[in-house]
C-alpha cells in the first residue's frame, strides 16, 4: 500500500492522491484556501512525469503569476530530483504561453515571428494617432478609454465584428467599431501586438486552422490550470479550444476505460498498490511517444483547480461562473473536494469561513483543520488613532515577533506580511520601516516612492529644492506635455554645459534668446517662472502647502484629473498621501533627506524582510504572521465597491478579505483607525463591516494601550464599538447584542455553512462529522 507509494504522494490525503492519480479525463478541484490545490496541481505534473505518462513538452500548466510558475517549477525539480526531467513543461501565466504559441504562428495572424508587444503607453498613444487621422476630438474621446474598452473585449474574445452594437456605438458617435478595427489594422502594419492579443490571436489561429488545433491537442496531453476561479472568458475560450474535441465532445479516454481508471485511482487512493502505467494505459510510455503518434489518440486530460470564494478579479473581466460550470463543459468530469486546510490554525480558519459565509452567492464549502494547539492565538482586531500610529503598532508587533518567545523561536521577517486594500497605504509602513531599520520588501508593485507619479512630484520638489539637480530638471521640464521635444532638451543640455551652470538656469536663458522657436520658447519662459515663484515661495509658505501647489500649477494633479485610465485614481490618491506624508516633517528640505534614505533601503530577495503587498498579489501565497490594516468602511469595502450599489461589488471585497484572512498560518493581526485621511481629508471613519462579521469566537480585539488612550468614544455609531466603554474596554464583547446569536453552527464549534448548492457539490455527505470531530473545542 502507501510502502509502495513514491516519496512524493506518501503524506497526501485520500481525496488529494485521487485528484493527483486521476491523471485521465477532466478533473475538477473546487476547494477552499490552503486545502493544498497547488500542491496538487504540482505534485500531479510531478506523477505524470515520473510515471512516464507524457513528456514534459506534452504537459502544458498555467499559472496566474511568473512568480508562482517559477515556484512551481522548482518544486516539480525537487519532487522527482531535477536529473529526472529533461525539458520542462509550458508552464507559465496565459500571457506568457500566448507569447510562445504566437511566435510560432504569426503568419496565421498575419504577423512575423519577432513581433514586438506594445504596453499600455504605446498603444494609447496609437490609439490617440487613430483618433485624429479620424478627424475626431481627442479629448472628448480620450485614447486611454478607447484602449480600456478595447482591452475589454479583448478579455471578451470579441474581435472588432463582434462586438455588441451598443457598445460599438458609445464610443466616438458610433465610429466604436472602425477604430477598433483600424487599430488591429495598423498593429498589422507595425508587426506588434498588444496583451489581449496574446490571447486573441492564438484563439483565432485555432478556429481558422482546424490541423495547427489538432497539432496541440496531440502535444499537450495534459492540462493543468491553477486559480481557475479568475480566468476571462478569452482565457477559457483558449483552453476549451485546447481541450476539447472541434466536434465539441470533450477529449477524454473512452467511457469503459474511463471507468475502470477511476476505480483503479479509488483504490490506489483508498491504499492498495497503485495500477502499473503500462497496463491498459492509452497514455503512451515513453518509449512509445513519436513512434506511434499515428495511431495515439488525442487525448487531452485536463486538470482545473480553483476556489469560487478566491475570484476576486471580476473587474478585469474575471468570471467565477467558468469554474461553476466546468462539469457541463467537461460531462463526466470528476469532482473533487478538498475540506482539510493544511495552512492556518483553527482560529484563523474559522474567522475567513465565517466571514465568507455572509456572501450569497456562492457554493457551500466546509473547511476543518487539525492544527489546534494549547497556544493558539486568536485573530487579533486593533484599533489606532489614525494611519500613523496603525504603522508604529504594526511595527512594534513586528519588532516583539522577532524577539525569542517562550520556546526560544524568533520570527523571520520574511515570514511576515502586512496586506494592504489599496497601494496608497503601504507609504506609511515604509516610512515607519526605514526609521526602525526594520528591512521590508513590496511585491508586486513598485515601492511607494518608486511609483511613476510619486517621482514625478519627488522631481518638481527636488529642483524647488535645490535648483541645480539636472536629473530631477530634464524628468519633469515635459510633464505634463508642453510641447518641448528632444532637440530643445539637447539645446539646454549644450547650453548648460557650455556655460557650466545648470540646466534650469540654462532653460531661463533660453526662453529669453531668440535661438528658440517661438512654441518652446513660450514653454520653456514659463517653466522657469514657475520654478522662481515657487523657489521664492519656499521661504514664506508651509511646505506641505507649497508642495500642493506646485502640483496644481505645474498641471500636474490635472494631467491625472484628465486621464482617464484605471491606475488614474489611484494615482492622484497617491499623490494626496505624497502630501500628507511631508507634514511630518519640518521642512521640504528634511523631507526630501528622508525620501532619498527610504529611496536607498535595499530591495534585495536575499535579505530576511517583510513583504508589503495588496491584497490582490497576495493570492495563493501564506506566510507565518498577517497583518491586514485599514479595515474601516470607504477603504475596505473599498468605497467605489459601495458606490457601486447592489451587492456584487461588495462580496468581491468580501472574498479579497477572504483572500487576505486566509494567507495566514498562525498568527493575524486586523486594525482599524478611527482617523484616515482620503482623498486628502481627514475623515472619521467607520470600522469595517467585516470586522462585525467576524466570529466573535475566534476574534479578539486587542485591550489597547496607552497610546490609543481617548480613541474610546469616537467610532461613531459602528456597532462594532458599541460595546466598549472607552479605553481600556477592548476585552469586553465588542459586538455588543450579539448577531452572531443566530449563527447555529458557531456555537456546536463548527463553522461549516452551507448554502443551497445545485448539483454535484451536495455529495459531501461526511461533511457535519468530519468537521464535528477535527473541530470540536
Ligand atoms: P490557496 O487557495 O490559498 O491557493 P491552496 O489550496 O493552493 O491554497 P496550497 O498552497 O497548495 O493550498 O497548500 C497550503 C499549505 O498546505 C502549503 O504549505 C502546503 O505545502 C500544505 N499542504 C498541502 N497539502 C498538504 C498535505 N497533504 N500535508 C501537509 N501539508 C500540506
Ligand atoms: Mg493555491
Amino acid at each position: 500500500g502507501q510502502n509502495n507509494a513514491p516519496d512524493y504522494l506518501k503524506g497526501l490525503n485520500p481525496e488529494q492522491r485521487l485528484a493527483v492519480e486521476t491523471t485521465e479525463g477532466p478533473v475538477l478541484v473546487l476547494a477552499g484556501a490552503g486545502t493544498g490545490k497547488t500542491r496538487v496541481l504540482t505534485t500531479r505534473i510531478a506523477h505524470i512525469l515520473a510515471t512516464g505518462k507524457a513528456f514534459p513538452s506534452q504537459i502544458l500548466a498555467v499559472t496566474f503569476t511568473n512568480k508562482a510558475a517559477r515556484e512551481m517549477k522548482q518544486r516539480i525539480g525537487i519532487l522527482i530530483g531535477e536529473g529526472n526531467v529533461e525539458g520542462m513543461p509550458w508552464l507559465g501565466t496565459f500571457h506568457s504561453i500566448g507569447v510562445k504559441l504566437l511566435r510560432r504562428h504569426a503568419e496565421l495572424a498575419g504577423l512575423k515571428s519577432d513581433f514586438t508587444i506594445l504596453d499600455t503607453d504605446d498603444v494609447v498613444r496609437l490609439i490617440k494617432q487613430l483618433i485624429q487621422a479620424e478627424g475626431l476630438d481627442d479629448k472628448r474621446w480620450p485614447a486611454k478609454q478607447f484602449a480600456q474598452m478595447i482591452d475589454g473585449w479583448k478579455n471578451k474574445g470579441l474581435g472588432p465584428t463582434d462586438i455588441p452594437e451598443g457598445d460599438a456605438r458609445s464610443f466616438a458617435n458610433g465610429k466604436g467599431r472602425e477604430l477598433y478595427k483600424a487599430y488591429q489594422e495598423r498593429l498589422q502594419t507595425l508587426n506588434a501586438c498588444d496583451f489581449g492579443d496574446l490571447l486573441c490571436h492564438p484563439i483565432r489561429i485555432f478556429r481558422a486552422y482546424p490541423d495547427v488545433l489538432k497539432e496541440y491537442h496531440k502535444r499537450f496531453r495534459y492540462i493543468l490550470v491553477d486559480e481557475y476561479q479568475d480566468t476571462n472568458t478569452a482565457q477559457y475560450m483558449w483552453l476549451r479550444l485546447l481541450a476539447q474535441r472541434p466536434d465539441g465532445k470533450p477529449i477524454s479516454p473512452l467511457e469503459g476505460e474511463m471507468s475502470g481508471r477511476t476505480e483503479a485511482s479509488r483504490r490506489q487512493a483508498g491504499g492498495t498498490a497503485p495500477p502499473s502505467v503500462a497496463s491498459g494505459d492509452i497514455s503512451p510510455s515513453r518509449g512509445e511517444i513519436g513512434r506511434s503518434s499515428a495511431e495515439t489518440r488525442a487525448t487531452v486530460n485536463i486538470c482545473c483547480v480553483g476556489d469560487d470564494d478566491q475570484s476576486i478579479y471580476g473587474w478585469r473581466g474575471a468570471e467565477v461562473d467558468n469554474i461553476l460550470r466546468f462539469d457541463k463543459d467537461f460531462p463526466g468530469a470528476t469532482i473533487i473536494r478538498l475540506e482539510r486546510n493544511y495552512r492556518s490554525t483553527a482560529h484563523i480558519l474559522g474567522t475567513a469561513s465565517h466571514l465568507i459565509a455572509h456572501n450569497e452567492g456562492r457554493f457551500g464549502k466546509t473547511l476543518f483543520t487539525e492544527k489546534v494547539a494549547e497556544d493558539d492565538e486568536k485573530v487579533h482586531v486593533h484599533a489606532a488613532w489614525d494611519s500613523e500610529e496603525e504603522a508604529r503598532a504594526v511595527g512594534e508587533t513586528i519588532e516583539a515577533y522577532q524577539r525569542p518567545d517562550k520556546q526560544g523561536n524568533r520570527h523571520n521577517l520574511n515570514d511576515m506580511a502586512i496586506l494592504v486594500r489599496a497601494s496608497f497605504q503601504m507609504r506609511e509602513f515604509e516610512d515607519r520601516f526605514v526609521t526602525l531599520g526594520l528591512n521590508y520588501r513590496v511585491i508586486g508593485g513598485p515601492r511607494f516612492y518608486e511609483r511613476m507619479e510619486i517621482r514625478d512630484a519627488l522631481a518638481f520638489f527636488r529642483v524647488v529644492a535645490q535648483g541645480a539637480d539636472d536629473l530631477a530638471f530634464e524628468r519633469i521640464v515635459n510633464v505634463p506635455k508642453r510641447g518641448l521635444g528632444e532637440a530643445t532638451i539637447r539645446q539646454i543640455h549644450d547650453t548648460a554645459r557650455a556655460l557650466r551652470i545648470p540646466m534650469l538656469e540654462a532653460a531661463a536663458k533660453l526662453a529669453e534668446s531668440d535661438e528658440l522657436k517661438p512654441k518652446p520658447r513660450a514653454a520653456l519662459r514659463e517653466v522657469a517662472a514657475n520654478f522662481e515663484r515657487w523657489q521664492k515661495a519656499l521661504e514664506t509658505t508651509p511646505h506641505t502647502e507649497l508642495a500642493e501647489t506646485i502640483l496644481e500649477e505645474s498641471g500636474y494633479t490635472d494631467m491625472w484629473k484628465n486621464d482617464r485610465s484605471v491606475e488614474a485614481p489611484g494615482r492622484l490618491e497617491n499623490l494626496k498621501e505624497l502630501i500628507r506624508s511631508m507634514e511630518e516633517y519640518e521642512s521640504l528640505r528634511s523631507f526630501l533627506e528622508h525620501v532619498a534614505l527610504v529611496m536607498d533601503a535595499e530591495q534585495n530577495e536575499a535579505l530576511d524582510a517583510v513583504n508589503i503587498m495588496t491584497l490582490h498579489s497576495a493570492k495563493g501565497l501564506e506566510f507565518e504572521t498577517v497583518f491586514l490594516p485599514g479595515w474601516e468602511e470607504g477603504l475596505f469595502p473599498h468605497q467605489r465597491s459601495l458606490d457601486e450599489g447592489g451587492r456584487s461589488g461588495l462580496e468581491e471585497e468580501r472574498r479579497l478579505a477572504y483572500v487576505g484572512l486566509t494567507r495566514a498560518k498562525k498568527n493575524l493581526h486586523l486594525w482599524f483607525v478611527s482617523n484616515r485621511r482620503i482623498h486628502g481629508l481627514w475623515q472619521s471613519t467607520i470600522p469595517s463591516r467585516f470586522l462585525e462579521e467576524l466570529p466573535e469566537a475566534h476574534v479578539e480585539v486587542a485591550e489597547s494601550g496607552n497610546s490609543y488612550g481617548g480613541y474610546g468614544n469616537s467610532y461613531g455609531g459602528g456597532s462594532f464599538a458599541s460595546g466598549r466603554g472607552g479605553k481600556g474596554a477592548g476585552r469586553q464583547n465588542p459586538y455588543g447584542a450579539s448577531r452572531f446569536d443566530n449563527v447555529g453552527e458557531e456555537k456546536s464549534g463548527s463553522f461549516s455553512n452551507t448554502y443551497a448548492t445545485p448539483g454535484w457539490q451536495r455529495a459531501q455527505a461526511n461533511r457535519t462529522e468530519a468537521t464535528d470531530r477535527n473541530w470540536g473545542s
